[in-house]
C-alpha cells in the first residue's frame, strides 16, 4: 500500500489524499469548488447536521428555510454587507430565454432572503425572541483555491439569525451559541478557541464576530464557525421593528451563527494521522465495522456476525459488515483509511464461541465476549471517544506559543499568542511577520497560562495591550 504524504511537512496534500483514501468525496466534478457528496461523505454530514440540529434546538432556535434566490433589490438594503460579498455572488439574469426585470442572486448567506420576511413577521415585543435556523446550500464564487470542504463555492451551510429586543439580549444569544458550540466542538472531540476577529476582518455588515479557530498543523488554523452581533447594522435598512411595552417603536438586535462542511475537514484534519482519517464515534458513518473471516476449517462466521450486528444495531450502533471478497488485509486497510472507530474480526473460533477480536482506529486490540459482547462494545466505544479528544487537546496545547517580538512571528511553527496595542497598523506588521493573519483578541480561556500582556509585539508601547492570536488560516 502506498504511503500517505507526511501531514506535519505537507499538509494539504497529505489531506487531499486521505479524502480520496476514504472516499469522502469526488472532485471530478467539473464545476471547481462544487462537491459531489459520496454515500460515505453524506452518511457524516448527515450525522455532523444531526448533532448540530440537537444542540441548536436545545437552545430554543426552530428550524426554517427560505428560496435559494434573493432580488437585487433586497440584496442591496445593507451597504457594507454588499461590498464584502459583491465580488462573490452568482447572478441569475435570466428565465428561459427571458430576461428578467430584476436579477436574482443564488445567496451567498440568507440575511438578505430572511430579513424583510422578518419586517413582516415581527410586530410586537411578544414575537420576540426570534431564533431560527436552516441548513442549506449557499453559493460564494471562491477566487483562491478550493479545497474539498475547507474552500468551496457551494457550501453546505447551517446558519442561525435570531432577533432580540435589545443588544443585551443580542450579546446573551451570542454567549448561548459559544456555549452550544463547546458542546457541539466537544461530541466532535474538536478543542478550540474562541477569538473575537478584528475589525477589518469581521463579518460584512456585522457590529463584531467571534470565530471558532482550530489548530491543524504548525501555525495553520481553520475556522470552524463563526457567531456575529449585529446590533441594529441589518434591522435598520430592513425596517424590522417592534412595539415596545411602552408602545414605542423600536428596532430589534440581531445576530447569527454560522457553521458549514467546514467541521467536516476539521474533522479529518485534527483526528486524522498516517493511515486515513479518524472518526470520533459521535459522527462516524459507521461505529462498528465488521470483517467477517471465513477458513476452509471452522464454523462459517457469517450467521454469527449477523447476529452480532443486529444485536448491535439494537443498541442503537451504526454497523457495517464488510462482506466483500477482498482479503482480511485489505479490508483493515480499507476501514482504517475511512476511520471506522471500531472493528471486530471474526473468524472461526469467535464464531463457535460467539466472541470476537476488537480492534480500535487507534490500534488497541482485545479480545471480546462472549458474556456481555454489546455491553463491552459500548465501553470500548466510550473508551475510544475519550482517548481520541484527549490525544486532539494534548497536540492543541501544543500548537500555541507565546511570542513577544514579530521577529519569532517569521516562519513560526506554532500558532502565536502575541500582546497587541489594538492598532489596525500593528496588527498588519503581525500579518506580514506571520506570513498570515492576525486571528483576534481571545475570547473565553486561553489554550496556554497567560500572565498579564507585556508590550504590544510590533510597536512595543506598554500598558493597554491584549492577548491575541496569530497564525495561518488555511
Ligand atoms: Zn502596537
Amino acid at each position: 500500500m502506498p504511503a500517505l504524504p507526511d501531514k506535519h511537512r505537507s499538509f494539504i496534500e497529505w489531506y487531499l489524499e486521505v479524502l480520496e483514501l476514504a472516499q469522502l468525496t469526488d472532485k471530478r466534478y467539473p464545476v471547481k469548488g462544487m462537491n459531489v457528496w459520496t454515500p460515505y461523505g453524506f452518511l457524516a454530514r448527515r450525522q455532523l447536521d444531526r448533532i448540530l440540529i440537537e444542540e441548536i434546538e436545545a437552545t430554543g432556535s426552530k428550524p426554517v428555510e427560505f428560496p435559494t434566490l434573493i432580488p437585487q433589490t433586497e440584496f442591496q438594503k445593507e451597504k457594507e454587507h454588499i461590498k464584502g460579498f459583491d465580488a462573490q455572488v452568482y447572478w441569475v439574469t435570466r428565465g428561459g430565454a427571458t430576461e428578467l426585470d430584476i436579477p436574482l442572486v443564488l445567496r451567498p448567506t440568507s440575511e438578505t432572503a430572511m430579513y424583510p420576511m422578518f419586517a413582516l413577521w415581527i410586530r410586537s415585543h411578544q414575537d420576540l425572541p426570534l431564533n431560527v435556523y436552516q441548513i442549506v446550500n449557499t453559493f460564494r464564487y471562491e477566487t483562491k483555491t478550493t479545497r474539498p470542504f475547507l474552500r468551496v463555492r457551494e457550501i453546505h451551510f447551517f446558519e442561525e439569525h435570531t432577533c432580540q429586543v435589545d443588544e443585551g439580549h443580542a450579546t446573551a444569544r451570542v454567549e448561548s451559541n459559544l456555549g452550544a458550540f463547546a458542546r457541539m466542538a466537544r461530541r466532535l472531540g474538536l478543542p478550540y478557541l474562541a477569538v473575537r476577529r478584528p475589525e477589518w476582518d469581521k463579518f460584512a455588515g456585522a457590529f463584531y464576530s467571534i470565530a471558532l479557530d482550530a489548530p491543524v498543523s504548525g501555525a495553520q488554523t481553520i475556522q470552524l464557525g463563526s457567531i456575529h452581533h449585529y446590533r441594529e447594522n441589518f434591522s435598520g435598512p430592513y425596517n424590522i421593528r417592534y412595539e415596545g411595552p411602552d408602545g414605542t417603536s423600536r428596532l430589534v438586535h440581531q445576530t447569527t451563527f454560522g457553521l458549514s462542511e467546514r467541521l467536516l475537514g476539521a474533522l479529518v484534519a485534527v483526528h486524522g494521522d498516517g493511515k486515513g482519517i479518524v472518526f470520533p464515534p459521535e459522527v462516524a458513518p459507521y461505529q462498528v465495522v465488521i470483517v467477517p473471516i471465513p477458513s476452509k476449517m471452522g464454523p462459517d462466521p457469517r450467521p454469527w456476525t449477523e447476529e452480532l450486528a443486529g444485536r448491535l444495531r439494537g443498541r442503537g450502533l451504526r454497523v457495517e459488515i464488510d462482506a466483500s471478497e477482498d482479503r482480511p488485509g485489505a479490508k483493515y486497510y480499507r476501514w482504517e483509511a475511512r476511520g471506522a472507530p471500531l472493528r471486530l474480526e471474526i473468524g472461526g473460533r469467535e464464531s463457535a464461541e460467539q466472541s470476537a477480536t476488537a480492534v480500535d482506529r487507534l490500534g488497541t486490540k482485545v479480545p471480546i465476549g462472549p458474556v456481555g459482547i454489546e455491553d463491552r462494545i459500548l465501553g470500548l466505544l466510550g473508551e475510544f471517544d475519550r482517548r481520541l479528544y484527549a490525544a486532539a487537546e494534548e497536540r492543541f496545547r501544543a500548537s500555541y506559543a507565546t511570542a513577544a517580538t514579530l521577529e519569532e512571528l517569521t516562519g513560526s511553527e506554532k500558532v502565536r499568542l502575541i500582546a497587541w496595542c489594538g492598532e489596525e497598523a500593528c496588527g498588519h506588521d503581525v500579518e506580514r511577520a506571520i506570513d498570515g493573519a492576525l486571528l483576534g483578541t481571545i475570547v473565553g480561556d486561553p489554550p496556554l497560562p497567560l500572565g498579564a500582556p507585556g508590550p504590544c509585539v510590533a510597536c512595543r508601547r506598554s500598558g493597554g495591550t491584549v492577548w491575541a492570536v496569530a497564525g495561518r488560516p488555511l
